[in-house]
């Protein structure tokens, strides 16, 4: 797996280069914010995988930011890191979407383990997006199709759609062909030969052959496949 990208949002610099060295030396990309509004701006960016979210920072308190950051990114994994004795706060976040609590003072140990188990659980939750690039396509969920520029634009059929949304919403992770059958044909795979090919018209692959098929031979300017790349 990709290293994952996680937020530091905490007012305290002890303890926020604390956390951030700690996870850094276990192979986490981490990134500081000392206040809520930067706190915000950071846990947003694309690609974060994780925010660690203090409760009580200046400029935007802790509670907000989760609630902004549920509003914009509601699958984004939140681990609220509280004093001891706050129990209201931490309910209250609990019940706002995040993810866990850590008491204040915490081991290294205890939030590397934590970070761990809600990443791990993150995995097969779906991502929030509805549109997704695939070489020079632009494939749209919401619409149901693929445009290729401004004048060059194909319909998705149900299935299409169906099979293009679930590997999107899984991008993290690999999905097996049994589970495309069992989750967007609705088969048991159980007891069915997988390995050869379907009808041409529904196999598990057509509708990304479609998707990263050219209307045209070729453009120079075209960027190189990456599957799947939200837009
Ligand atoms: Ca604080």
């Amino acid at each position: 797996m990709q290293t994952a990208r996680v937020v530091v949002i905490e007012d305290e610099p002890a303890i926020r280069r604390g956390v951030s060295d700690a996870l850094r030396a276990s192979g986490y990309h981490a990134a500081e914010a000392g206040d809520g509004d930067r706190g915000l701006e950071e846990a947003v960016r694309a690609g974060v995988d994780l925010v660690l979210l203090d409760l009580m920072l200046p400029r935007r308190d802790g509670l907000t930011v989760l609630a902004e950051v549920r509003r914009t990114r509601p699958t984004l994994p939140v681990i609220i890191l509280t004093a001891r004795g706050s129990e209201d706060d931490r309910v209250r976040g609990l019940k706002m979407g995040a993810d866990d609590y850590i008491v204040k003072p915490f081991s290294a140990r205890e939030l590397l383990a934590r970070v761990e188990a809600v990443l791990r659980r993150s995995m097969g939750r779906p991502c929030e997006v509805q549109r997704a690039r695939l070489g020079r396509a632009v494939i749209d969920l919401s619409r149901r199709e693929i445009r290729w520029s401004e004048h060059e634009r194909g319909e998705l059929s149900e299935m299409e759609t169906a099979i293009l949304g679930f590997l999107i919403a899984h991008c993290k992770r690999a999905v097996s062909r049994e589970e495309l059958l069992s989750r967007v044909w609705g088969i048991e795979p159980t007891g069915l030969e997988t390995r050869t090919c379907m009808s041409p018209g529904c196999a598990p692959s057509s509708a990304t052959r479609r998707a990263a098929r050219r209307p045209k031979p070729s453009s120079p300017s075209a960027p190189p496949a990456t599957w799947p790349a939200p837009t």
